[in-house]
């Protein structure tokens, strides 16, 4: 099937275009505190989230509704239950205690960075249950809807912890929702395809399933010296037993960009679609894979980082598009955000509209778009990437056909390892869709947003005419714009 990236007709998309969207978001996660001087800030969703309403996409989808996920849901088949016992109970009280809880928090990779200690890279975070409950929930709705038939792209933005492990916790990641994504999808797909453009390897996701016939698993990543995880991710690492060569590995140098990166993308998953014939796909749209990130090196662009969600949603095969890296946060939400119009089917102004976060983006001009950075050395000769190449597609070779999956009938309603039935969607968009600003302006007395930027734009003139020797500009500003170029006062 050549798609060449273009979207396809289906039942559901006659025009071979519109898709049926669903979006989840819980507004819990924002105040999620990893820590001072973490890289992982929950709060880039709640970011993104704004970004998403402020450019009107919610309109364009339906609302998942919010249900955190059960300690059952949770363990799952994957989970180790003495683990998700320690995430139920662990505080920063208990743990800082001492004793057993932080030796057993210890035991499963939970800790601080201390002088003298091991490193610890996941801390004992206060509502850590909470927080884990919320975005595995996100992903097992996310996954419901398109197992039963209800959308044909599901969002969730908090989920895409691809590092949790079975009994610990690894890489910020304490449970791994992908997983449990999946292994919901396999009740209802006899294969599920596995896409990870995170700069770091998959390597929870690739460990959960590579001795399954029915999940393949590919990840795209940043493959150098000291780099986390070291272990994983070398491009002769290809599953085992029944899942040999249906583990696949594209490990690039420091600085590749678009170009190199997307050709590789699209040349190798078209021939994976072609071979393995998913039935839907998981992708894991990390966002520490762009420029600029404050973790990893490489060098794409979000355009270039969203033509894959792009050609990945060009087969019209249901697809979850989940979060997971992504540490320059500002860059990160406008990536998630131009990734959910992508998804939609939407092109969106470059120009970011007036929100609470608006000022976030003042380092990138207020566009969504921001220049990649040319002093990166792209360390990926042409002569490197055609070798890789060359081994991915020798390992893909191997699977000629599509593996023969019996296909039981998928446990229904309440069946083992399902989730429940409760329904799916908000009748109602929730109130959280509210920027919290516009909300808290309203509460105190306010009806008109406008009013309310007016203000902030007039306040902020003063402050300027302050700065510019104490002259007070008194008449009243203009109204506000939609988009900060705009605008009288805002301007850069
Ligand atoms: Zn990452």
């Amino acid at each position: 099937m050549d798609t060449s990236g273009n979207s396809l007709p289906s039942p559901s998309c006659p025009d071979g275009k519109k898709r049926e969207v669903c979006y989840y978001y819980d507004a819990g996660i924002a105040s999620v505190d990893y820590g001072e001087d973490h890289s992982m800030v929950p709060r880039r969703v709640d970011m993104a989230h704004a970004l998403v309403r402020s450019y009107g996409l919610l309109h364009d989808m339906r609302r998942l509704r919010t249900r955190p996920a059960t300690v059952t849901e949770i363990t799952g088949d994957f989970h180790e239950p003495d683990y998700v016992r320690l995430l139920q109970n662990l505080t920063p009280e208990s743990f800082y205690a001492g004793g057993a809880t932080m030796s057993a928090a210890k035991a499963h990779n939970i800790g601080v960075l201390k002088e003298g200690e091991t490193f610890y890279d996941n801390p004992p975070i206060a509502g850590l249950w909470d927080y884990c409950q919320r975005y595995a929930g996100g992903s097992l709705a996310a996954a419901r809807a398109l197992g039963e038939g209800k959308a044909d792209i599901a969002i969730n933005w908090s989920g895409g912890m691809h590092h949790a492990c079975k009994a610990a916790a690894s890489g910020f990641c304490f449970v791994n929702d992908i997983v449990l994504a999946i292994k919901d999808l396999l009740h209802h797909f006899r294969r599920v395809l596995y896409v990870d453009i995170d700069v770091h390897h998959g390597d929870g996701v690739e460990t959960a399933f590579l001795d399954s016939n029915r999940v393949m698993t590919v990840s795209f990543h940043q493959r150098t010296k000291n780099f986390f995880p070291e272990e994983r991710g070398h491009v002769n690492h290809v599953g085992e037993g029944a899942g040999l060569y249906r583990a696949l590995n594209v490990p690039f140098m420091e600085g590749v960009g678009d170009e190199g990166y997307c050709e590789m993308f699209k040349a190798i998953m078209k021939r994976v679609v072609d071979v393995f014939q998913p039935e839907a796909i998981v992708m894991q749209c990390g966002s520490d894979s762009l420029s600029g990130d404050r973790l990893g090196q490489l060098n794409l662009s979000i355009a270039g980082h969203a033509q894959c969600v792009s050609y990945m949603r060009s087969f019209n095969l249901p697809l979850l598009l989940l979060g997971g890296g992504g540490y320059t946060v500002n860059h990160v939400a406008a990536c998630w955000c131009y990734e959910t119009a992508v998804a939609i089917g939407k092109e969106i102004d470059d120009n970011i509209p007036v929100h609470c976060y608006d000022t976030y983006y003042s380092g990138q001009g207020y566009k969504l778009h921001y220049p990649v950075d040319k002093q990166l050395k792209n360390e990926n000769k042409r002569s490197y990437l055609e070798r890789t190449m060359t081994a991915v597609l020798e390992n893909l070779s191997h699977l000629e056909a599509a593996p023969s999956v019996q296909f039981q009938d998928p446990p229904g309603p309440g069946g083992s390892g399902s989730t429940n039935t409760e329904p799916l969607f908000y009748e109602q968009a929730p109130r959280e869709d509210d920027d919290p600003m516009e909300r808290l302006h309203r509460l105190c007395g306010e009806r008109d947003e406008r009013c309310f930027f007016r203000e902030l734009g007039k306040k902020r003139q003063v402050a300027k005419d302050r700065e510019n020797g104490g002259h007070h500009q008194t008449s009243r500003p203009e109204p506000v714009k939609k988009y900060r170029h705009e605008k009288f006062h805002f301007k850069c």
